[in-house]
């Protein structure tokens, strides 16, 4: 082994969330410890990384260490700054990348009760309510790690009859998301089914809280109820450890190829699935597929259903497992599925250096939203800030701008965009629209063209994208302009597989099976229309897994 300087040296690079720092120990000859000195990352998403990544590192002697999947950008950060540390230490990471084998994994034939494709968060609950319902579940993930997208997500339930959280608001959330409904949606839902869900959900967030052992608390009132009673990451760690502690069994790193049919074509057997080691097949009673939905990878396939697409580029959140494998099987297994996916709109999303996320944003009600040729296209203050993101998918430009003026925006905001260093693809700070626009790549004119129209609609209050007179502010410019980067960001796909109320799936022919389910995004186009909406994947996703688990039992 190459010669280190024996002693504690630290390294820094950057995570999700800002940088991470780490300190690495050596005894003069091997990495005997590398710890989390500081770190900014979102609470519980990088918790796998933060336990493995360390842990690889010193078992195996190597910086050449796998990213956890779901969390690379915070095991990529670890990797870095030990590196860093390693080359403060005396170290030739030559010396230090030695291949990685892969942690071991089982392939043997299996029978459960209920064999369930994919642990995010439907595959999660699912399992969790199985288990509650005196059955015996199996997961298998195709990534390194359950949570699917769910492990970013904030955690909102939108809850309806709680006895925990006391609130019983049907009516007016159903009445809500009408009206949301009436503000350019392009698609149907089914209300009733909403409704039916929705009724449940209050039994689910009570059972789910006593699962996770935690505290619910009502994070928001208006313009509808949700709950919250952890993080997603924090929801995954605690139906995990209840799975695996009552027996349920998860088999990480493993996919499923096949779902397997019996000679009726109207019963599933289980599925076959493969990993490092080899391939199995599980046999169940019941077969859930909780695959999720295909932002990843799969443009081509939503832009023939929002042609504008074509040309945007979209910040994707969802988890990279998101990649619909799922419905490759079920259309195998002659599953009948809706036309074309749409992408699940999520706030909008900044230029990468600013760390702005959906959870921080900063108030653009006030600003304007230009596209490529520095026109406004909608209104910046709509009537539920996901309207914004579906605006700017329908308008399809490859590049948008959110222009603010720079005296009377949030100061405090404000000083973050002076520490950035200017770069269009980021944002960019001028004197007048003319400097702005030749900053940002855009035609002066038009740009003064638009400003100089918008400050007129403020002066008569009165806007033709129908901005309210509350949210028309003049953009003056006493003090300059920043324009800054934005596009829309997605936390996944609307679509999906045709499935009844029992969550069973359809068949070409208009029939059913008798016991193959698809749940959560793999089957949400009754649940929404063009407008995703937050808390209701977690309310919705674990009802329907919950009211499939009480009727596996009673069955
Ligand atoms: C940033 C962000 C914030 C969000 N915030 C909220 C919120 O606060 N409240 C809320 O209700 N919703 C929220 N959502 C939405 C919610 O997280 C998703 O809708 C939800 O996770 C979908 O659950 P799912 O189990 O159906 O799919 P996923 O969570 O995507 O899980 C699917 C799983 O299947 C696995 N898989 C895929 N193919 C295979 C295969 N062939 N074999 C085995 N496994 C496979 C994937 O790896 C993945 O783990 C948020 C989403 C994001 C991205």
């Amino acid at each position: 082994m190459a010669k280190l300087q024996k002693g504690t040296f630290t390294g820094q690079a950057g995570g999700h969330g800002g940088d991470i720092k780490v300190a690495l120990t050596t005894d003069g000859e091997h990495i005997t410890d590398v710890k989390i000195v500081e770190q900014h990352e979102t609470p519980h998403v990088g918790d796998n990384a933060f336990k493995w990544i360390p842990e690889r590192i010193v078992h195996y002697q190597s910086l050449a260490v796998d990213a956890v999947s779901g969390a690379s950008f915070t095991s990529r950060g670890i990797i870095n700054a030990s590196k860093q540390a390693l080359q403060a230490a005396g170290g030739d990471l030559a010396d230090w990348s030695q291949p990685v084998p892969k942690p071991p994994v089982v392939a043997k034939d299996q029978t459960v009760d209920v064999a369930i494709a994919g642990g995010g968060l439907t595959g999660l609950t699912m399992a969790a309510f199985a288990i509650k319902n005196g059955l015996k579940p199996l997961i298998v993930e195709k990534n390194d790690q359950v949570g699917g997208s769910f492990r970013y997500a904030a955690g909102a339930f939108a809850t309806v009859g709680s006895k925990k959280v006391a609130d019983n608001q049907i009516d007016d959330l159903i009445n809500w998301v009408k009206e949301l409904n009436t503000h350019g949606a392009k698609k149907e839902m089914d209300y009733d089914f909403l409704r039916y869900l929705e009724e449940h959900t209050g039994e689910t967030f009570d059972e789910l809280v006593d699962i996770a052992g935690s505290k619910p608390q009502i994070a928001q009132e208006a313009p509808y109820k949700f709950a919250v009673f952890g993080g997603g990451a924090f929801i995954v760690n605690a139906l995990e450890k209840y799975i695996k502690d009552h027996g349920g069994l998860i088999l990480p790193d493993t996919v499923i190829t096949r779902i397997n049919v019996d000679e009726s074509g109207k019963h599933a057997t289980g599925f076959a699935a493969r990993n490092a080691a080899g391939c199995f097949t599980v046999t169940a009673k019941a077969v859930v597929i909780a695959t999720g939905g295909e932002s990843y990878g799969h443009k081509e396939d939503l832009v023939k259903t929002t042609p504008s697409l074509e040309k945007v580029h979209v910040f994707n959140e969802a988890n990279p497992g998101n990649t619909g494998d799922g419905y490759g099987l079920l259309k195998e297994a002659g599953a009948s599925f809706y036309e074309g996916n749409i992408y699940k709109n999520a706030f909008l999303d900044f230029g990468w250096p600013l760390r702005i996320s959906y959870a921080n944003v900063p108030d653009y009600s006030k600003a304007i939203v230009v596209n490529d040729q520095a026109k406004r296209f909608t209104n910046e203050a709509p009537f539920f800030a996901l309207n914004l993101t579906t605006a700017l998918y329908y308008e399809g430009s490859p590049r948008y701008y959110v222009i603010y003026d720079a005296a009377k925006m949030d100061q405090t905001f404000r000083k973050k965009l002076d520490a950035q260093k200017e770069d269009p693809k980021v944002v960019v700070h001028a004197g007048s629209v003319k400097e702005l626009a030749e900053k940002l790549d855009l035609d002066p004119a038009a740009l003064e063209q638009t400003v100089a129209g918008y400050n007129e609609a403020c002066a008569k209050g009165e806007d033709e994208f129908g901005k309210d007179a509350a949210h028309l502010e003049s953009l003056d410019g006493a003090d300059g302009y920043y324009g800054l980067y934005t596009m829309p960001g997605s936390w996944g796909t609307i679509g999906g597989v045709k499935i009844n109320r029992d969550m069973l799936v359809e068949q070409t022919d208009g029939s059913f099976f008798d016991n193959l389910y698809a749940l959560g995004e793999m089957s949400t186009n009754e649940l929404f229309s063009d407008f995703y909406i937050a808390g209701f994947s977690l309310a919705n996703y674990s009802t329907e897994a919950r009211l499939v688990a009480e009727r596996l039992a009673a069955n």
